[in-house]
């Protein structure tokens, strides 16, 4: 007979091991689960917002980031064609995905998490008292069997083509490329964020902690296909900009990911919660998605331990309430955004007014910055 877990939680990204390990030290009985074996790359800009960094911090996970040398980041560097325009940061760094995922599995293993990695896990059968899933691994196949199951899986999740799955991708949206350089044009400099933007998508460009080159792109799929290649793409909008090419072949990479922005339909069904890019995402320009999975994860932890002891539809009440009200605000700011870079002569008035008066950026930067907030206040279980 299958032992029935407490938690199993679908995805070990930032989202799924801080939600993993918050329940652990709540004292839940977690099965993370991840299809790839870590450490792996994945395609993102690899900037993390001061609002990441404190959420961090507030769950006494500070050290990480200083563990791994994570490098400050004090310039932004922004280009629409020819025009140019640098502002400050302040508190933001950047650090390998490879790096920075994996250590959080560590910590979420250190505070009790079980941790199996390689295994693919699909959506089965709800029961009463659990819901089924079904893995694939190097060794066959087998069920388990979880008083409750959090989709962490990122932007497809694990819950695609199950009649939980209404994800709907926004007209438009565009695709996320993304390649790591060993070394690149010295002109991309340690310490600054380069977003390059262009008639059909932009690129950032940043060194993470070994001094190699992370490139992050997202384009409209169309001008993918006419430019030949994800390489062909950003070449272009680096040759538009005037800005050294970048070598034939990368480290990892290049590499696409699906349609970015999208709306989950719902982000909790019985025994069944989303959270991080799985429950929605936009378009990463501002460089928030971790900020968004990390603050999830902390919002979702104590509704899901709760959950698991005994699972009641006031459950999903609190997390569709606390996660509507937590991800509107930002994302909102990053649709504008997203809204405002598909406006190429819009892009260069921007940059040219900000190359003379950077100050004018502060208040969007500000805002951005500031860590999202999930509304628990009213969860008797916060
Ligand atoms: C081009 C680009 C640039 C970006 N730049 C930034 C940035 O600079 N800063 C920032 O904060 N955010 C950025 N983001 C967003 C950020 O990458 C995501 O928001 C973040 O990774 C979300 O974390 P997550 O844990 O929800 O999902 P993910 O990090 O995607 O993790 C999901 C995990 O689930 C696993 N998985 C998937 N399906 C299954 C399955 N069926 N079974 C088992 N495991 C499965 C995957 O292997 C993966 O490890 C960027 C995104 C893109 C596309």
């Amino acid at each position: 007979m299958t032992r029935v877990r407490g938690v199993a939680v679908i995805g070990a990204g930032p989202a799924g091991s801080l939600v993993a390990r918050e329940m652990a030290r709540r004292g839940a009985d977690v099965l993370l689960l991840d299809r790839a074996e870590f450490p792996r790359w994945k395609v993102c800009g690899s900037c993390m917002s001061p609002g990441s960094a404190s959420i961090l911090e507030s769950v006494g996970l500070g050290h990480v980031l200083q563990r791994l040398g994570a490098v400050p980041l004090t310039a932004l560097r922004l280009s629409a064609g020819r025009v140019r325009a640098t502002l400050g940061l302040s508190r933001q760094v950047a650090v390998s995905r490879e790096a920075l995922d994996h250590a959080l599995i560590q910590e979420a293993v250190d505070a009790g998490v079980q941790f199996m990695p390689g295994s693919r896990v699909r959506l089965g059968d709800l029961a009463s008292g659990h819901q089924c899933l079904h893995l694939d691994q190097v060794g066959g196949r087998s069920e388990i069997r979880a008083r409750v199951v959090v989709d962490a899986a990122g932007l497809v999740g694990a819950t695609a083509g199950s009649d939980a799955d209404r994800s709907v991708v926004r007209p438009g949206s565009r695709v996320g490329l993304g390649a790591v350089f060993k070394e690149g044009p010295s002109e991309y400099e340690p310490g600054a964020i380069h977003m390059v933007m262009g008639r059909y998508g932009y690129v950032g460009l940043v060194r993470v902690e070994d001094g190699r080159l992370n490139v992050a792109a997202a384009f409209d799929p169309a001008a993918v296909s006419a430019a030949g290649s994800p390489a062909g793409a950003v070449a272009e909008v680096l040759s538009e900009a005037g800005l050294p090419s970048l070598p034939e072949s990368p480290l990892l990479g290049w590499r696409g990911t699906p349609a970015l922005t999208r709306a989950p339909g719902a982000v909790v069904s019985e025994r069944l919660f989303r959270v991080g890019d799985a429950a929605g995402y936009v378009e990463p320009f501002t460089g928030e998605g971790m900020a968004w999975a990390f603050s999830g994860a902390c919002a979702l932890a104590p509704i899901a331990t709760d959950a698991a002891r005994e699972w009641t539809p006031a459950h999903a009440l609190a997390w569709s309430q606390a996660h509507g009200q937590g991800s509107h605000r930002g994302q909102a700011v990053c649709r504008a955004v997203a809204w405002g870079l598909r406006q190429p002569r819009l892009s260069r008035v921007t940059v040219r007014i900000l190359a003379h008066a950077p100050g004018l950026a502060r208040p969007v930067v500000r805002l951005v910055e500031s860590p999202p907030r999930f509304a628990l206040e009213a969860a008797p279980w916060a």
